[in-house]
């Protein structure tokens, strides 16, 4: 991991973190961004990717994944680094520099942005003894790389976007893949649950409702389930090497709240600059709360702008706040 004492450091991946960090390189300061995500994108990959966003400035229509991805395009043309599945747990003043406290160690920084929305999603997990035994072992909520599944019988456990998504990419690469849901009304975007029911009906996977996983059974790896039926009670084993529990996430501000930063509820108090009460320490976006705030990507993306400036300024005190235009900016000749 990287001890380099950064600029910035963005804590939250999501489109105000982002934009956020495109700032800070188009200001030509170091800069890295941490979630607790495996994934860039907050709300936008995690909740709701395959929904179309509209009220987005310049873009009439857009889905937010791909939102999602123009913004992570847009922060990565600097030199920036990125920390995945990481939470900040604290933020220690030491100095002239602030010690993050992440699941990894210590990421010193000059300035902090704390962009973290509703705080660090962690993922559901399903009810069932022996969850924490598989953790990893055959038993994920995430999906890193599809062909860890390759030619393996997959269990995805879900109604949502990431179920249905995650369904539809390994019909074609496990060997077996069935896909339980414990009612028959799905969240997921409608076009994708028309594809994997077409996929059922073609015999490509199996789609299977009312269905929940009551056991997980295995020695050192998951090898099978007991499915029961949730409305006849009827259980059956079914021979699995993974289970993809992919059924959604919990938001929680979590180790925020301990930083000693004034708070309203769950919402972090700025001022019109978007400093907290700690200097140095910078909010924007939905965890931030001001008279008339507004829990909106392009309210984030002029906080992130106002909170990324202010901080060049306080790590600099020679450097403008304001930010000239980036038609003229040096950042992109
Ligand atoms: C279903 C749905 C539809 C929506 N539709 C719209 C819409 O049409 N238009 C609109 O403007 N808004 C919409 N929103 C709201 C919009 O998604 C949010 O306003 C936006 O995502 C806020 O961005 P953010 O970057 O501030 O926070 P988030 O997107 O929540 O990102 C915060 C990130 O910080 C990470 N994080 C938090 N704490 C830590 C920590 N301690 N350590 C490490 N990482 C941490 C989280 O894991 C997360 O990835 C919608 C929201 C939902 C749920």
């Amino acid at each position: 991991m990287s001890s380099d004492i950064k600029d910035i450091t963005i804590i939250g991946g999501g489109p105000t973190g982002l934009y956020g960090l495109f700032y800070a390189g188009m200001r030509g300061v170091s800069a890295r961004i941490i979630d607790v995500l495996p994934e860039l994108g907050g709300q936008l990959t995690a909740l709701y990717p395959e929904k179309d966003i509209f009220d987005v400035a310049g873009f009439p229509r857009i889905l937010a994944k791909d939102l999602a991805r123009d913004l992570v395009e847009q922060a990565m043309q600097f030199d920036a680094e990125v920390c995945l599945e990481e939470r900040v747990n604290a933020l220690n003043p030491n100095g002239d520099v602030f010690e993050l406290e992440t699941d990894e160690g210590l990421r010193p920084t000059r300035s902090v942005v704390i962009a973290a929305g509703k705080g660090a999603f962690k993922s559901r997990t399903l009810k069932v003894e022996r969850w924490d035994e598989f953790w990893k072992k055959g038993l994920v909520t995430h999906v890193r790389d599809p062909e860890a599944f390759r030619d393996r019988r997959v269990l995805i456990v879900g109604g949502g976007d990431s179920a249905f998504d995650w369904s539809w990419a390994l019909r074609d690469i496990a060997s077996e893949l069935t896909h339980i849901h414990r009612s028959d009304r799905f969240r997921a975007h409608e076009r994708t649950v028309g594809q994997v029911t077409d996929a059922h009906e073609r015999r490509e996977l199996k789609l299977r409702t009312f269905h929940e996983v009551s056991e997980l059974h295995g020695d050192e790896w998951v090898n099978g389930v007991t499915l029961v039926h949730s409305k006849t009670k009827e259980a059956e084993h079914l021979e699995v090497d993974d289970v993809l529990a992919l059924i959604g996430f919990v938001p929680n501000i979590g180790p925020i709240a301990e930083w000693g930063l004034e708070l309203e509820g769950n919402a972090i108090r700025v001022d019109s600059r978007m400093r907290t009460n700690i200097p140095g320490v910078y909010a924007a976006g939905d965890i931030v709360s001001y008279e008339g705030s507004l829990e909106l990507i392009s309210t984030g993306f002029g906080e992130a702008a106002i909170a990324v400036n202010n901080a060049v300024h306080f790590i600099d005190p020679n450097a403008k706040v304001d930010p000239g235009h980036s038609t003229s900016s040096k950042a992109f000749k």
